[in-house]
């Protein structure tokens, strides 16, 4: 019987009729090899068409397969499976007194979707979650395998590979020792005046949010490591309630807060692992920009925060250390992100996704490869100066664009 097959949110459902789950690496292999078109669907998490098979596309899931996680303590490794999430990667990394330098906003994503996309928290240290993979494991068009790991020359394009590759079956990634973080919220911090770059440096990591009915930010997240000094934060008043960062929603599932030292895992992720994460109503969208436009970047949507205001839930900046990936949107620059949480109604949405395009126009903004973004094809390939040697990779790896499907093609044209 035909099953419907959505994303999160919910605003897209896929044209398969069936979500394949192969439940181990041979019933995979012979899927692959013996369909046309294929697109592994991680959690769901993207709210555009990236993991859209295409009309006659085979949508996989790995869901099914044996959810490896296995830590080399020694080696301060962790080999993980293509259909794990990170959720279940922490709490056994954690177990074994190791840590992932960093983690999203929610620990719900799986950890294969989520460097594919380049998915990021924040830190101005920090890289995108792609930063720690090692080595990454690709079941091919042909159903073999392929591993490519650090110092190949195909590695920057391997990792954040928007799923075009193949099938990533495992990946590796380097670990750290475990470290405990504290949360420190303040409220009410001024654009006016705002020194970005020693804000963003207060804390291992920061976050900014606004819902842009006034000029500056109504939240600042900070979190620091315990092994790291605390920050004076003179410019806000700290918070005297637990807080949401969608004005108005309980904190009920949000990390814990006030300076209450925790494990890595349960304080990076603003949402904790046994909720809905965010507001679940909600469409997002989110640009990477060069980090020293950072105020030109905020001052250019303060002027449309009127046309902002009435679609938008929350608007988070944060930042990301250069990386290497040729697909990340923080490729080669320190970068500054500037997430939007809008409401669910896509016919209100566009139409301001477009004035925040046209705001950050001149600023070398790359729109965030999960997200809603209406920037046409030919712009976003000319913010990626590594672009034509991810083609070659994807014509070398996948020469009859198995993988391929509409969003990659667009991208990748020549
Ligand atoms: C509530 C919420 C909060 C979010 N917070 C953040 C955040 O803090 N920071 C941020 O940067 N983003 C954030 N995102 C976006 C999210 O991290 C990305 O969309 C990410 O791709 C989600 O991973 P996924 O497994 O759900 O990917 P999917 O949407 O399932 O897939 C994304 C892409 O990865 C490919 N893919 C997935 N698994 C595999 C595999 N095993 N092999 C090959 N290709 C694969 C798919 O084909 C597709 O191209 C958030 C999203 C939501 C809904």
């Amino acid at each position: 019987m035909a099953e419907t097959v959505t994303n999160w949110a919910g605003n897209i459902t896929y044209t398969a009729k069936e979500l394949h789950r192969p439940h181990s690496l041979d019933a995979l292999r012979t899927l692959v090899a013996e369909s046309d078109h294929v697109r592994v669907l991680g959690s769901g998490h993207s709210f555009n068409e990236i993991a859209e098979p295409g009309v006659d596309g085979a949508l996989v899931s790995l869901a099914g397969m044996p959810a490896e996680v296995d830590v080399d303590t020694a080696a301060r490794t962790v080999r993980v499976g293509g259909g794990v999430r990170y959720a279940e990667l922490a709490r056994r990394i954690h177990e074994h007194a190791l840590a992932l330098p960093n983690m999203a906003s929610l620990p719900h994503i799986s950890v294969a979707g989520s460097v594919a996309t380049g998915t990021h928290g924040s830190g101005i240290r920090n890289g995108s979650l792609a930063a720690p993979v090692r080595e990454v494991e690709i079941v091919t068009a042909d159903g073999s395998t392929v591993v490519v790991g650090r110092g190949d020359e195909r590695f920057g394009g391997s990792v954040t590979s928007l799923g075009a590759l193949g099938a990533v079956t495992a990946l590796t990634l380097d670990l750290e020792p475990d470290f405990e973080v504290e949360q420190h919220v303040f409220t009410e911090l001024p654009l006016a005046g705002l020194d970005f770059e020693t804000v963003a440096a207060t804390a291992y990591s920061v976050s900014l949010f606004t819902d842009w009915r006034e000029p500056g930010f109504r939240q600042v997240w900070l979190k620091r490591r315990t092994d790291q000094p605390l920050p004076d934060f003179p410019w806000a008043a700290p918070a005297t309630e637990k807080m949401h960062p969608v004005p108005g929603m309980s904190a009920v599932n949000c990390t814990e807060q006030f300076g209450v030292a925790g494990p890595w895992h349960e304080r990076l992720p603003h949402f904790r692992a046994e909720f809905t994460p965010s507001s679940g109503a909600e469409l997002q969208s989110e640009y990477l920009l060069p980090r020293p436009y950072a105020l030109d970047m905020l001052h250019a949507l303060d002027a449309i925060r009127t046309t902002m205001a009435p679609v938008l839930q929350t608007c988070e900046v944060r930042t990301v250390a250069a990386d290497t990936q040729w697909l990340s949107p923080a490729y080669g620059r320190d970068t500054v992100a500037v997430h939007f949480t809008w409401i669910e109604d896509l016919e209100a949405v566009l139409p301001v996704v477009r004035a925040v395009e046209k705001a950050l126009d001149g600023l070398d903004a790359r729109p965030h490869w999960g997200k809603v973004f209406a920037e046409a094809p030919r712009v976003v390939r000319e913010r990626y100066p590594r672009l034509g040697d991810f083609r070659a990779l994807a014509g070398a790896l996948d020469p009859s664009g198995t993988f391929a499907n509409a969003f990659v093609r667009d991208i990748l044209a020549d």
